[in-house]
């Protein structure tokens, strides 16, 4: 793929950017792997307060950052600028929480003389290879705490955001991080493996599409290197009869069309007892049909196009494929006609296994509505996935909450709220969505070297 911004908003591309040539690449690893002695060594003060600057440096940039990103991606402007204030809050949550996370964990009553203990040290240079959906977030909440840890980072961005890839290393420099503690490589996904075999890169992290994770950890694998691996969703929406069906109607239209559809814990799959199917179904499909498309760079805008041509026909070709079969269109379905790749707001029903919707994310905003009989279905529809990410349960019974909790296969449950990423809550999926977590405390030790430490 080209590295360039396609403004998916009009299809015209606004600039090409050259890749790093073989030599610059060797040199930026050369650089991430002679940083890093000295950036380990860096008391967690100094490094708390360089971290914590970048976060101020977004803040302050917050305009050119966000268009930035709606330009290259499509992302709301509104949404884009909250995704510059996330970026900003989770570097300064880890400058302010890595150490308190980090501390050495004292284990009493072992036989040691004088003392055992765990200790959480940094591995090395990791590389980060990311996705275009959330271009600042996605990355920050990697680096955030990988910074903080003492490791050095090296950023493989998804090639149609250059601009907010090379922003962050500016970004961070500015900031006064030393250079070479975090580079962008401006590559593309077919240099990746140079670089997983290469012996100064000791770990990688990759968020994206399945093929791609099967692709990078199969590498890392081979060479014996940790991966976390933060793959696609097809996010359960359940809604039971005890649920308060307002808010489950606007939270779950937000779930589903938030960054245009196109999250790995969006809402997918919306699955609704009989005994209110037909109103909940009504009245989502109504509110989504009132959602405003256009322009993202207007903030009236609630869902700009999507990222990418081909992202926009895969779509089109699942809801195709799905109404080729019988399944019955409440609202959307019909693409926009003129520039730019927009997809409206659509709701499905009627959904069989012969559908590929059935199995298959749905990158864009296109809900699938199931209706089930009991809890024990509800259940088993939800688990009746490949993935495992987020799920979503709606109920004011406890009993149902807690069999949601014990039994829903997926990282995240939340329970009368839409899956959402904290900085103090761990975030990962299980099944095909992946595995390792960001965030957090286990975050923050995934590419630490979790040392154990006996005095006699
Ligand atoms: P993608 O095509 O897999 O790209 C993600 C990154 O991987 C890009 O930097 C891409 O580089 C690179 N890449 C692609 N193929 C590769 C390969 N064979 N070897 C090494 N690197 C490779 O995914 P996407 O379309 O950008 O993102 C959408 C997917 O990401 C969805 O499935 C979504 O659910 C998932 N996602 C998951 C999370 C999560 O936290 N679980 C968060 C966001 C998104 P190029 O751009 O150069 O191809």
């Amino acid at each position: 793929m080209t590295i360039a911004i396609i403004n998916p908003a009009t299809g015209e591309t606004v600039r090409t950017f050259a890749d790093h040539s073989d030599a610059e690449v060797e040199a930026r690893l050369e650089l991430a792997d002679r940083s890093f002695p000295t950036w380990r060594k860096t008391s967690f003060a100094t490094r708390a307060e360089i971290v914590r600057r970048i976060g101020d440096v977004l803040e302050a940039d917050i305009e050119e950052a966000a268009r930035t990103m709606t330009i290259e991606m499509g992302k709301p402007i509104e949404q884009a600028r909250g995704e510059v204030r996330k970026t900003a809050g989770g570097f300064r949550y880890f400058a302010d929480h890595a150490e308190r996370l980090l501390v050495d964990e004292e284990v009493p009553g072992t036989a040691a003389k004088k003392r055992s203990f765990v200790t959480h040290q940094p591995i090395g240079t990791v590389l980060a290879v990311m996705p275009w959906n959330f271009p600042l977030w996605q990355v920050g909440r990697f680096a955030a705490p990988a910074l903080m840890l003492g490791n050095t980072a090296l950023l493989k961005h998804a090639s149609n955001v250059p601009q907010t890839a090379l922003y962050l290393e500016e970004a961070c420099l500015r900031a006064g991080m030393p250079e070479g503690v975090f580079q962008t490589l401006l590559i593309g996904s077919d240099k990746v493996e140079g670089l997983l075999r290469d012996p100064r890169v000791k770990a990688a992290t990759l968020t994206g599409s399945e093929a791609a994770g099967r692709s990078v950890a199969a590498v890392a694998g081979s060479e014996i290197k940790k991966t976390v691996l933060e793959l696609g969703g097809s996010d359960p929406f359940i809604v039971m009869p005890s649920a308060d069906m307002a808010r489950a109607v606007e939270v779950g239209v937000k779930a589903r069309v938030q960054n245009n559809g196109q999250s790995c814990i969006a809402a997918k799959r919306f699955i609704l007892h009989e005994d209110i199917a037909e109103e909940y179904e009504e009245r989502f499909s109504a509110a989504m049909a009132k959602l405003v498309v256009g322009d993202p760079l207007e903030s009236s805008t609630d869902v700009g196009p999507l990222a990418t041509l081909s992202g926009r026909d895969e779509v089109a070709d699942q809801v195709a494929d799905a109404v080729s079969k019988g399944a019955r269109v409440l609202c959307g379905g019909k693409m926009i006609d003129g520039p730019g790749w927009y997809y409206p707001p659509t709701v499905v029903a009627g959904l069989t296994e012969q559908m590929r919707i059935y199995r298959e994310e749905v990158f864009g905003p296109v809900a699938s509505m199931f209706t089930v009989g009991s809890i024990d279905e509800a259940i088993a529809l939800a688990n009746d996935s490949d993935f495992g990410l987020g799920s979503n349960a709606w109920t004011e019974d406890p009993g149902e909450q807690q069999r949601f909790i014990d039994e829903l296969e997926a990282g995240l449950v939340f329970i009368n709220w839409m899956v959402t990423s904290y900085y103090d809550l761990p975030f990962g999926g299980i099944k095909r969505s992946g595995f390792g977590r960001e965030l957090s405390s286990p975050g923050v030790k995934e590419f630490a070297n979790t040392k154990t430490v006996w005095i006699d």
